[in-house]
């Protein structure tokens, strides 16, 4: 058997692999195992890939060639080992969003190096037949602009993540018009490149796809930026197909395929979850008015609380309902919060938790970190099955949660969180807000509950604020 079959047979267990490291990872329970099947995946295929550049066949590389990639490989697993393992979860989202950017950019030097090929060795020297010149030239600039579109979406996604930049939608005049101009531009070029496969089009195209993905991100507000992390992971893996096309990789094809497909999935399901439109999100907020609300609009005056009044209330309650946000996961406050959660519960009190489906900065954030700290499942109730428990709930505490429940959504037509659903802990007798200020959440938008007569704001680091109750409990 020669390398080449070896190889293929490889590629083909682990794509098999990738698709039940996907099915894997659909569930709580199976998670560890769908990375570990992902793991070994990705280790066969890189064997495969090494093989074949050291059978010297027509995969084969030159000796630098070969030493470039062991060095490559060396230096990206020990920084990728690295930023693994000093990455906070709090952090995950904007490392998501840059690895993102690698595949990006990546797919914008294969589509380079996949022009610059065929015009320095001539179609003849090159496995591209004359006859499919065209289509390879048509793969080419589709792959840089998926590829293009990724690097810099993910950029201003990773800067907006990091808090780097605003998070604030950018609306500059004529943004539809501009996206929708941009697509037929790349069209257009497309068709001429096909006819024509001049450098300065490949020049043009690429300025093209990367400002378009700036200014898509840059239009999405913060409140929408989990669709558009899910978004950019699709993009991601269409634009390693599209590598896979150039690189003539069936592997990188069908990995490119999954990725793209899950990840245009999971976009969706977080729209509807959202109550946004997906071709809307994915256009860069098109439709999407701007904002008329202005998050510093006068509120009133908010009331303070102690821990040990906190304590008291908890102690006369008979219901309570918790609904974290990401100012939990930054005070790594959901031991002490399992912790009252036990209290509470030995004492007869019915505390159930309320999870919103974008609280924190991870699809799921809330329900790992909970897990983490071993709160019981099935006291860990999604935003649509506790909502209308909350009127009857006698104190809700809400810890590092601002976006997530801000009647702004429902009630403020002009805000830029409008539609989006959300925990109505106002409805319930007393709400308690745990927070270090009164500063805004990550949408950037003031929260009118923390001026509700029934809401009380205890101020402070929610560790320490919870554990403070915990000894007065
Ligand atoms: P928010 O980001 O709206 O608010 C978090 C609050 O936590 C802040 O108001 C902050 O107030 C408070 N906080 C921060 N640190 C601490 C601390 N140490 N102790 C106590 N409080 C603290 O959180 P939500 O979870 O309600 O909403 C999530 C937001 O993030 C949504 O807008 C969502 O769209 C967005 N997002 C979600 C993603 C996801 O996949 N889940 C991904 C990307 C974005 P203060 O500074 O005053 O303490």
């Amino acid at each position: 058997m020669t390398i080449d079959s070896l190889a293929i047979a490889a590629y083909l267990v682990a794509a098999l692999l990738f698709i039940v490291s996907l099915a894997g990872l659909s569930k709580h329970e199976t998670g560890k195992q769908g990375i570990w099947y992902g793991i070994v995946g990705m280790a066969i295929a890189l064997v495969a890939t090494i093989a074949l550049a050291l059978d010297g066949g027509s995969h084969g590389m030159t000796a630098l060639g070969i030493v470039l990639m062991v060095v490559a490989l060396i230096l990206g697993a020990t920084v990728g080992l690295w930023r693994a393992k000093v990455v906070e979860m709090t952090g995950m989202p904007e490392l998501i969003a840059l690895l993102h950017s690698f595949v990006g950019l990546a797919a914008v030097l294969v589509a380079w190096s996949g022009y610059l090929m065929v015009e320095a060795k001539g179609a003849a020297q090159t496995e591209v037949a004359p006859e499919l010149l065209g289509i390879h030239h048509a793969e080419v600039l589709i792959g840089l602009f998926i590829g293009g579109v990724t690097f810099t979406g993910s950029i201003v996604a990773y800067l907006k993540l990091s808090a780097k930049i605003d998070s604030k939608p950018m609306m500059l005049p004529g943004k539809n018009a501009l996206n929708i101009g941009a697509l037929v531009l790349f069209v257009a070029m497309t068709v001429w490149f096909v006819i024509d496969p001049a450098l300065w089009l490949l020049i043009a195209a690429t300025v093209l796809a990367l400002l378009l993905g700036w200014h898509l991100v840059a239009s999405i507000g913060g409140g929408d930026m989990p669709v558009v992390v899910s978004m950019l992971n699709s993009y991601s893996g269409w634009a390693a197909a599209a590598a896979g096309f150039l690189l003539n990789n069936n592997l990188l094809i069908i990995t490119g395929a999954l990725v793209g497909s899950s990840g245009a999935y999971l976009s969706y399901i977080m729209c509807q979850a959202m109550n946004r439109s997906f071709i809307s999100v994915i256009a860069g907020g098109f439709g999407m008015e701007q904002p008329s609300s202005s998050s510093d609009a006068e509120q009133g005056e908010h009331r303070e609380v102690s821990a040990e009044e906190v304590a008291d209330m908890l102690a006369n309650a008979s219901s309570v309902v918790i609904t974290p946000g990401y100012g939990m996961a930054v005070a790594q406050a959901q031991y002490p919060v399992a912790e009252i959660t036990r209290i509470l519960r030995e004492r007869g009190v019915n505390v159930r938790f309320g999870i919103h489906p974008v609280a924190g900065r991870l699809p799921g954030h809330m329900n790992v970190l909970l897990a983490e700290a071993k709160v019981p499942y099935d006291i860990v109730l999604e935003m649509d099955e506790i909502n209308d428990d909350l009127s009857d709930t006698d104190v809700v505490l809400v810890i590092g949660a601002n976006d997530t429940v801000n009647p702004a959504a429902e009630e403020d037509p002009g805000s830029p969180i409008a539609g989006m659903p959300v925990l109505r802990v106002w409805e319930a007798g007393n709400v308690i807000v745990f927070k270090r200020s009164m500063a805004v959440g990550y949408a950037g938008v003031q929260n009118p509950l923390f001026f509700r007569d029934n809401t009380s704001m205890l101020f402070g680091d929610a560790k320490e604020r919870v554990e403070d109750i915990l000894r007065a409990l």
